[in-house]
């Protein structure tokens, strides 16, 4: 089995429900969720008409190889994007891996870990929630010392949730 960390994310429709509904098919295709931080918001950088973007990062146990993972991922954001293709487009969820066990993967396709992480904050925040001892096994930091030392000025803020009135 291999533990994979993953960031998921999006700022159209309805961004909770959307944050959920790739969990469950990440729970039906690539493996079990074992961890899972609360949800953060993170406003879209420089454009005001956008929504802010909520994030939420996975711990999964998988027997998928890195590649088919990528594959399966790509599948799922496309399944998710197309079910509300007519009314608010096709990019609904977006789900980045972030660390493949502590494997270091070069490929044309895929670059493990993620080449942002240290860079931002909105991935960082939760992956500190859930992993902050988990050493970057480039940068060879944990997750603490890398949030500590991130230039991101963004604000990240912890979602709560407002029930809609019936
Ligand atoms: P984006 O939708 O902007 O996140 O880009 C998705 C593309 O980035 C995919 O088609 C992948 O081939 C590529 N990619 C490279 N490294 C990664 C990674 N660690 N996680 C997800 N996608 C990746």
């Amino acid at each position: 089995m291999n533990d994979v960390y993953l960031l998921t994310g999006g700022n159209i429709g309805d961004r909770l429900l959307n944050l959920q509904l790739a969990i469950e098919q990440i729970e039906k295709h690539i493996g079990t969720v074992l961890k899972k931080s609360v949800v953060y918001e993170t406003a879209a950088w420089g454009v005001t008409n956008q929504s802010s973007f909520l994030n939420q990062v996975l711990l999964v146990s998988t027997n998928l190889p890195a590649q088919k993972l990528l594959q399966t991922l790509l599948d799922i954001e496309q399944q998710l994007g197309r079910k509300r293709i007519e009314k608010m487009g096709p990019r609904t969820v977006d789900i980045d891996i972030l660390f493949y066990n502590n494997e270091i993967i070069s490929s044309p396709r895929l670059t493990v870990p993620h080449p942002q992480i240290a860079n931002r904050r909105f991935v960082l925040t939760p992956l500190n929630e859930i992993a902050s001892g988990f050493v970057h096994p480039v940068l060879q930091k944990t997750i603490t010392e890398l949030l500590e030392a991130c230039p991101d000025p963004l604000e990240v803020k912890k979602h709560i949730s407002v029930n809609k009135p019936i």
